[in-house]
């Protein structure tokens, strides 16, 4: 009797959790991009997860999902494997059967999504070739390497596929427009922010912002047909793109990110983390063995809800800022571990300087005609005020 009852009271606590959108996945810390961000850089290479455990982990998340009481719209699974995706081709194709079976069986209460991240393109087989043909979207982290290195790569794939470039906006001077346009030479679609390698200072803050606001002047230089092809270019997960979404929208953000609130990473050692970037073991949200601690969770909402801190509460741009970035506030020795005063420069740079470059393209109607159908901006007159969580443009 007491076994049912605990049982009882434990199958009522669990479909009071938490809904879970996004899972982001790595199968391996393997490898041989050496990326300056990437926090598999510091481990040993270890070993690489087995198709069958990559489908107990998607299993896990899905009897979670059932067992939740507030569904989410659906459940979304981020293969990301911070390496060297060649090493993991046989894995990607099993998790993407696996989840097609999920749907088809109809085992799970939502829709369940796969997406393909950070793919170095380094040695890509041809079997991930054919899948990625098949899967249409492939983005490629750069990080300060000629894009024209990537240029046989790339053409491997087929042309419907959408090829995104990435990269980081380093601490030296850099020519922002100049770099966009070489990326643009060889892939569809392009997305620039800060390079986030420890430690994260005000000094370099400052430089990004005034770089920014240099790129938007040269911007403003370009005919109307020359800036919407720009911006029709720019991914969502661009700096400029994102900031400029996010005002047009009169955007009231809930959480910075989904991290540690509706998304989580599971790494190679099957062991939870809130975000790609936050492996820290003090952050640690439970593991595929014992399942997600829940306490840890609730903490993290609390922590993480925009205005929690006192110096969100006062900020002008908390509404499109949504709070900080922990990555960000662990390499920023003059933060606290949760706070970045490098950042809040940044971002209140960021901001200003994307809020007075919308209103001077909102004055080229021809402009904002073109960008509309990309990105929707310029349609914040016909969208209800948007709420909810930000979008991670960091990472
Ligand atoms: S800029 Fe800083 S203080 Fe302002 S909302 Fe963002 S994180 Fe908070
Ligand atoms: S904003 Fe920071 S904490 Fe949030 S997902 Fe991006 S890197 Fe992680």
């Amino acid at each position: 009797m007491t076994e049912r009852n605990d049982r009882g009271k434990e199958a009522a606590g669990a479909s009071m959790n938490p809904p879970l959108q996004m899972v982001r996945l790595s199968d391996s810390r393997r490898c041989n991009a050496g990326c300056s961000y990437c926090p598999s850089r510091d481990f040993s290479i270890g070993r690489r997860l087995s198709l069958a455990e990559l489908e107990r982990v998607v299993d896990f998340f899905v009897a979670y999902t059932n067992g939740v009481r507030r569904k989410p719209r659906s459940l979304s699974f981020v293969f990301n494997t911070l390496g060297e995706m060649s090493l993991a081709a046989d894995n990607l194709i099993g998790l993407a059967d696996c989840i097609e079976r999920v749907n088809g069986g109809g085992r799970c209460a939502v829709p369940v999504y796969l997406f393909l991240a950070s793919t170095n393109l380094l040695d890509a087989p041809d079997g991930l070739v054919e899948f990625v043909n098949r899967y249409g979207y492939v983005t490629v982290s750069l990080h300060g390497r000629p894009a024209a290195e990537y240029a046989p790569r790339i053409a491997r794939f087929d042309e419907r596929v959408t090829l995104e470039g990435t990269d980081v906006i380093p601490r030296h001077h850099m020519d922002l427009l100049e770099r966009y346009g070489e990326i643009l030479r060889h892939f569809h679609i392009a997305a620039m922010r800060p390079v986030r390698e420890p430690p994260m200072t005000a000094a370099d803050s400052a430089l990004w912002v005034e770089e920014i606001a240099e790129l938007t002047r040269r911007l403003d230089a370009l005919s109307d047909e020359a800036l919407a092809g720009f911006l029709t270019r720019l991914s969502f997960g661009d700096t400029l793109l994102n900031a400029l979404m996010l005002l047009d929208r009169g955007a009231r953000l809930h959480y910075r990110c989904h991290a540690g609130v509706s998304s989580l990473q599971v790494t190679p050692e099957m062991e939870f983390y809130p975000c790609t970037f936050l492996q820290h073991p003090d952050l640690r949200m439970g593991d595929i063995e014992r399942g997600l601690d829940l306490a840890w969770h609730r903490r993290f909402e609390a922590l993480r809800r925009a205005g929690a801190r006192p110096e969100c509460a006062a900020c002008g741009i908390l509404d499109v800022c949504g709070g900080p970035c922990l990555d960000w506030a662990r390499k920023d020795p003059t933060g606290d571990r949760f706070l970045s005063p490098a950042e809040c420069l940044y971002r209140r740079g960021l901001f200003r300087t994307a809020a007075a470059f919308l209103e001077r393209i909102k004055r080229r109607p021809r402009v904002i005609e073109a960008v509309r159908r990309h990105c929707g901006l310029g349609t914040q007159d016909r969208q209800p005020k948007a709420k909810g969580e930000g979008r991670c443009s960091e990472c």
